[in-house]
């Protein structure tokens, strides 16, 4: 939407509220007033008061002289529609939703927790969440399991993952495929391509999990339709993104021209390397999401909350607009769960993060206990879903 559409939205918007005005003492159920809105979709990035009614955006502008039942003084904070984190293992514990929640986090994917024999757990989770959950299906059986989800290839299981999707289809929105040798062994090319007979047969996305793979990564790349996504995209090598003299692969530039999606998922161990995560967003291949593989242990992790993996790209150069979009509009993309989130658009569904960026010193950890100092971090400072207010966990 480009800035005169925007503006015609937001009119529009006006105008709907004209019966809550007359019908009720206060106009808006909600104001959060005086914040720098930073909202990648409508390209807009100001001081603006954000009014919520009936569970929708109703207005975004410079200064609302309007009444509200709550308001939320945002003044010194970020204003950004609600985080949406593609890579988390969520689904695991109860708990996952709502810590996530707190940290502004209004959508998330479990990526893979478990497989076809436990897929009703992490759904349960997913159902009872509080935000939109949804899960991706391990295509090992067994789920994550410590000796390798798909060391034994008989637990890619083919039918066994087809039926858990059909009892399922409404919360599984796609098929996880951990690849590295820890994980597959020699099987990855192999387990990619049943997540993928799986995946088609619902015309589902599969994620791959990259990085420390026995297969040369172009091998399996061409395994990867439009929509598929490949998450854990600075691991180091053997098989990251770039060769030996620092280019990216072409064929991981290819796999991004036809509309294969790469992810972060910051993670504990082996996935992300300061050193490499500076060699490939030095060559402009930066990613189309940021996302945190983080569980409701993660405050205690390098992950901590969804706001300081953003802040780690901020380091690197991002700016803190183009991090929003990475958290919020682009997410939007990849699963149709977020089709009508990850944007503050008047109509669309009343998610909003606050956040308070800080200047500072701030230390920064990679999964291989490198430390990185940046000049600036983002903590969450409040969460609206669906236009309440949620206290802070
Ligand atoms: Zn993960």
């Amino acid at each position: 939407m480009n800035r005169r559409q925007f503006m015609g939205a937001a009119a529009a918007g006006t105008a709907i509220l004209a019966r809550p005005l007359t019908t009720r003492g206060a106009s808006f159920d909600l104001i959060i007033r005086g914040g720098r809105v930073i909202d990648p979709s409508l390209r807009l990035s100001a001081i603006r008061d954000v009014a919520i009614a009936g569970g929708r955006i109703a207005a975004v502008e410079a200064s609302l002289a309007a009444d509200a039942v709550e308001t939320i003084d945002a003044r010194g904070r970020l204003v950004v529609p609600g985080l949406l984190d593609i890579h988390t293992h969520y689904a695991r514990e109860k708990e996952g939703p709502l810590v996530g929640l707190s940290d502004g986090v209004t959508g998330w994917i479990d990526a893979g927790s478990q497989g076809a024999d436990r897929i009703a757990d992490p759904v349960a989770i997913a159902r009872s969440a509080p935000q939109p959950g949804r899960v991706l299906i391990n295509i090992g059986r067994g789920g994550i399991l410590p000796d390798g989800d798909t060391m034994e290839i008989g637990r890619a299981d083919v039918g066994a993952a087809k039926e858990a999707i059909a009892r399922h289809r409404d919360l599984v929105v796609g098929v996880k495929a951990r690849l590295s040798n820890a994980v597959a062994g020699a099987n990855d090319v192999e387990v990619l391509r049943r997540a993928q007979e799986v995946a088609s047969a619902f015309n589902l996305p599969v994620m791959i999990h990259m990085g420390q793979t026995v297969s040369p990564l172009p091998r399996l790349l061409e395994l990867l339709k439009p929509g598929d996504i490949v998450t854990h995209l600075f691991a180091p090598p053997p098989n990251s993104i770039i060769d030996d003299s620092g280019r990216i692969l072409p064929e991981v530039l290819a796999a991004r021209r036809r509309g294969v999606w790469f992810d972060v998922a910051n993670g504990r161990n082996g996935h992300v390397r300061w050193d490499m995560v500076e060699r490939i967003m030095q060559t402009g291949f930066w990613p189309d999401t940021l996302s945190t593989d983080g569980n409701s242990m993660s405050r205690t992790t390098g992950v901590i909350d969804f706001p300081n993996v953003m802040s780690k790209f901020l380091m690197f150069g991002m700016t803190v607009d183009q991090v929003v979009a990475c958290a919020t509009v682009n997410v939007s993309r990849v699963f149709p769960v977020f089709r009508d989130r990850g944007t503050l658009n008047v109509g669309a569904p009343a998610d909003v993060a606050v956040l308070e960026l800080r200047d500072g010193r701030f230390e920064f950890v990679d999964n291989y206990n490198n430390m990185r100092t940046g000049g600036q971090r983002l903590f969450p400072s409040g969460t609206v879903l669906g236009g309440k207010r949620i206290p802070r966990a």
